[in-house]
């Protein structure tokens, strides 16, 4: 087996105390879920902290208000008090499996030709877990299927599943075993996998994830390996509630909002974590070791969600975007990131 890449633990997290831009402000509370009745800090969240799976309103601290253009409006963002584990309280907006597949083709795209970001990501997991011809890796929320086939050319059997119905009949087309629903709704046999991937899925994209993050571990093997990509703590997540707390509680602006609504968005990125509180939820859920690395991807991956934009907004964007990079690079606070996550032999 290879060297784990490491990763420095996120040791900047203060969440388990809030800080300066949030202190004092928990009564805000009483303005995003009021009750008939209460006399006290009292009421609950929708979601919760998958860690203490608290939905009591008095064990979170309030981040903002996020606001997205055709998305959800004015949503409260929280944070654990004793995790730090942050997301957006509010259900996602219904979607058709057309308009997710229309999503999944504009974001990833619909080549099975090798490209760049599968490439590379294969490479960081057998960088890792080493080169297992034969082995069986599943891939959650494979989408279009471009890392099963990346996979598959390298030799290993490979299946994926999906939430999107629309997106079976293309990889099943093309020889690869695809299941549709949640991973723990599914009949996967325990410990059939050497490797399980998830890019840019779990667990941040769920809102429920703890089954699922269990239905992993269960389908590992001994000693097999969970590779997931997500949106770490960066430059950033902290520049943009840097730039909305320059405005709250006195003023959110529209653009501090939107700005929020780019981090946390309900039926997107709906929950934050930290290399902190990600490799304690991991544990949790029966994983032993866990390693980070630092991930940057292309800027065109990051800007796609633009595309609909007029071309001054994209140029700006890019800008923005080009900005944040050079800069996550030079202070080392990458605005993605690679867990692996072992489970024991
Ligand atoms: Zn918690």
């Amino acid at each position: 087996m290879a060297t784990i890449p490491t990763g420095t633990p996120d040791a900047s997290r203060r969440g388990c105390q809030g800080d300066e831009s949030t202190r004092g402000h928990t009564s805000r509370v009483f303005l995003i879920h009021p009750r008939m009745g209460d006399s006290v800090i009292e009421g609950s969240t929708n979601f919760a902290c998958p860690i203490c799976e608290t939905h009591r309103l008095n064990d979170y601290i309030v981040v903002g208000r996020g606001s997205a253009p055709g998305g959800v409006k004015n949503f409260p963002v929280l944070r654990c008090r004793r995790h730090g584990v942050e997301f957006a309280d509010a259900p996602p907006l219904p979607v058709s499996d057309d308009d997710r597949r229309a999503s999944l083709d504009c974001l990833y795209g619909t080549s099975m030709e090798p490209e760049f970001r599968y490439v590379d990501f294969m490479d960081r997991v057998e960088a890792v877990v080493g080169r297992q011809p034969g082995g069986l890796l599943h891939d959650v929320g494979c989408g279009n299927g471009q890392l099963l086939f990346e996979a598959r050319r390298r030799g290993w059997r490979v299946q994926g599943n999906d939430v999107v119905s629309v997106v079976r009949s293309h990889i099943e087309r093309n020889g690869i075993r695809c299941l549709i629903g949640n991973l723990s709704e599914l009949d996967l046999e325990p410990e059939s996998c050497d490797v399980v991937t998830s890019f840019c899925v779990l667990p941040h994209h769920l809102t429920n994830p703890t089954q699922d993050m269990q239905a992993v571990e269960r389908i590992l093997k001994p000693g097999g390996w969970f590779v997931l990509q997500f949106p770490a703590n960066g430059l950033f997540r902290r520049v943009g509630k840097l730039v909305y707390r320059m405005y709250w509680p006195w003023r959110p602006s529209a653009f501090s909002r939107f700005i929020l609504a780019n981090l946390y968005e309900p039926g997107g990125h709906q929950f934050a974590y930290t290399h902190r509180n990600l490799a304690e939820y991991l544990r949790a859920c029966g994983f032993g070791e866990v390693a980070f690395a630092p991930y940057y991807p292309a800027l065109r991956f990051t800007l796609a969600r633009f595309h609909a934009r007029p071309l001054w907004f994209r140029a700006g964007a890019f800008l923005a975007v080009a900005l944040l990079r050079l800069a996550a690079q030079t202070f080392r606070l990458p605005n993605h990131a690679i867990a692996y996550a072992r489970k024991a032999s």
